[in-house]
């Protein structure tokens, strides 16, 4: 006997912030490129004993010593700074400069430039279900100007862990309170997001922005698109249950 198959039901939809709204690529080469015009203006000793690549390759020694904080970019970047006011031996008021080179740093994370069809879409979307981001990053959505359209984040810093962690997930669908098979997670990483939202029961949106080839064809996403319009026309398109 055939079965009818079973309605789509998107109750709810989680959604990848970086390189998913936003390209971050640009993000975070005018981040160091202000971290480091502070560093020169306030602590020359800092910025010339740690330029740009210098800085970075220590972020990256710091987040490599410290896989306990791999979740929370937010303390590697203080650690990082903490470990470069120590190495230039600057100690004058070190801890007020280290943390206005934080706050100075985390502004620009916060200049993002929206993707075309984001400004559009997220509105359309937000209407049709609930939002919520769910990021490996620490971008705040308020400082962006798009909290309006959302129900709320989940940061991967707050909750202790990142995706594809299928607790992270877990944590989100608490939050919704809603079955993991009825909330879509929309993302641009095929490990992070797609394998993992798969993982932890939810349905995988693979947004390729770049069109690229989908690189496990033995685990397909639930729905490839290529931007956030194209997900509106399939909402839009889903029979009414
Ligand atoms: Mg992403």
């Amino acid at each position: 006997m055939l079965t009818a198959p079973a309605p789509t039901t998107v109750a709810a939809i989680t959604l990848d912030l970086d390189d998913t709204l936003w390209p971050i690529l640009p993000v975070m080469e005018r981040c160091e490129q202000v971290l480091e015009a502070f560093l020169l203006e306030h602590a020359p000793a800092v910025a010339r004993r740690f330029p740009k690549g210098a800085m970075r390759a220590l972020r990256d020694s710091v987040a490599a010593e410290r896989p306990e904080l791999a979740h929370d970019y937010s303390a590697q970047r203080r650690l990082s700074l903490e470990r470069a006011f120590a190495e230039a031996r600057v100690d004058a008021d070190a801890e007020a400069l280290i943390e206005r080179a934080y706050v100075t740093f985390y502004a620009e994370r916060n200049r993002v430039q929206l993707y075309d069809d984001v400004a559009d879409a997220l509105p359309a979307l937000a209407a049709r279900c609930r939002l919520l981001a769910l990021t490996n990053g620490n971008a705040d959505l308020s400082s962006i100007g798009l909290a309006q359209h959302f129900h709320g984040a989940v940061l991967a810093r707050d909750v202790g862990v990142a995706k594809p962690d299928p607790r992270i997930f877990a944590h989100a669908r608490d939050l919704l309170a809603v079955d993991a098979a009825h909330i879509w997670h929309v993302g641009d990483d095929p490990e992070l997001d797609v394998l993992g939202a798969q993982k932890a029961g939810f349905r995988a949106v693979w947004i390729n922005r770049n069109g690229l080839p989908w690189p496990y064809p033995e685990h397909m996403p639930d729905l490839i698109i290529r931007d956030l319009a194209e997900l509106g026309r399939w909402l839009d398109n889903l029979p009414s249950d």
